[in-house]
């Protein structure tokens, strides 16, 4: 079922959602079934599963000798969403990049999500890989989410990227898109960036879910200034609970966010990351119940891994 069917069928009861990352090649499936298996108690509509940009390994190749591969760490993103739909009989959610593949390969993704009885994909554009200086596109790829969008938007009406080829059917998928309470970090502006958003709303997405913040009143603000320009889909809250000292240096050098004073004097009193971990579940619970009071759609949690965290937060809020 499409998200935004999901949520008018809610009748206004906050849901629940979780999205988690592919294991590193050549690890074992089971430990992300045991993962998910804890949080089905939640009900959750729909799991979104990431996909990770190609990255360099190094090869030994004899004394003095690499070689230099580009490879995928984390494959299998749409082969554990067709597993997780029918283990678990959940709706689930491939996120498709623009980065490290070409319109053409998209399209084949594509047509497998149809085949597979997939509904909904994220469209996002991808970061640089890690030895680039700025996002770089495959030739003949996408150059941002907005144009990713623009090619959901086209097979959804029967265009496919070659004219030559019989149909009697089209893809009907119910597209997300990412966005940014406080503003991608490549873009000038908020405002510029918001607008950005628009389009890819008006190119056909369906629905937004937000990148990660630690302060409720960004996403608000996010959400009214979205609101002010005609952006009329429903922003779903991301959720990250803190897990580990590192992610007080990490989390706003990646994704280029503050974190408010509160919790980096909670994590910064931590004697361990077991500590640490327990202040990231009661700052998620009450971030989580605040939105809710809001009437918020959906809170969507990242789980990057372990779910204990994310249960103990659904445990006291849904
Ligand atoms: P875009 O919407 O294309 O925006 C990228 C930048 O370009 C922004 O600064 C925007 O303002 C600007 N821009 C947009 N259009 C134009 C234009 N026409 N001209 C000039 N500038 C423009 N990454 C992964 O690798 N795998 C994942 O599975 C994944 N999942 C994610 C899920 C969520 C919910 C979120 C929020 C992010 C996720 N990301 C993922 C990270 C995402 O790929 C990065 O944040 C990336 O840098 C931007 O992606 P985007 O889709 O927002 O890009």
């Amino acid at each position: 079922m499409k998200v935004t069917d999901h949520i008018k069928n809610s009748q206004g009861k906050t849901l629940f959602s979780f999205e988690i990352v592919p294991p590193v090649k050549g690890q074992n499936i089971q430990t992300l079934y045991d993962n998910i298996e804890p949080l089905m108690e939640f009900k959750p509509p729909f799991i979104d599963v990431t996909t990770s940009r190609e990255e360099y390994v190094y090869i030994n190749k004899g004394p003095g000798l690499l070689e230099r591969k580009v490879t995928r760490m984390r494959p299998g993103t749409v082969g554990i969403c067709a597993s997780i739909k029918h283990k678990f009989d959940v709706d689930t959610i491939p996120h498709v990049l623009c980065g490290g593949f070409t319109r053409e390969e998209t399209e084949y993704v594509l047509v497998d999500c149809q085949y597979l009885g997939i509904d909904n994909v994220m469209a996002l554009r991808g970061d640089a890989m890690k030895h680039e200086q700025s996002f770089t596109p495959m030739e003949g790829g996408n150059n941002f989410a907005l144009d990713l969008v623009d090619q959901i938007s086209e097979l959804n009406k029967g265009n496919y990227l070659h004219e030559n080829i019989d149909k009697n059917f089209s893809s009907d998928f119910c597209v997300g898109v990412a966005g940014y309470p406080e503003k991608h970090f490549e873009s000038p502006s908020f405002n510029s960036d918001l607008q950005r958003l628009k389009e890819k709303v008006d190119a056909g997405a369906d629905y937004v879910v937000t990148q990660m913040f630690f302060d409720n009143k960004k996403y608000f603000d996010f959400v009214e200034a979205a609101k002010t320009i005609g952006i009329n889909v429903p922003i779903i809250p991301g959720i990250k609970p803190v897990a580990v000292q590192r992610h007080l240096t990490i989390l706003p050098k990646i994704f280029r966010l503050d974190m408010p004073e509160d919790l980096v004097k909670a994590m910064e009193g931590c004697i361990d990351n077991r500590a640490v971990r327990e202040v990231g579940i009661e700052w998620a619970i009450q971030q989580s119940k605040e939105l809710m009071e809001a009437g918020v759609p959906l809170v969507h949690y990242y789980s990057m891994g372990k779910s204990s965290n994310i249960e103990a937060i659904a445990k006291e809020v849904f």
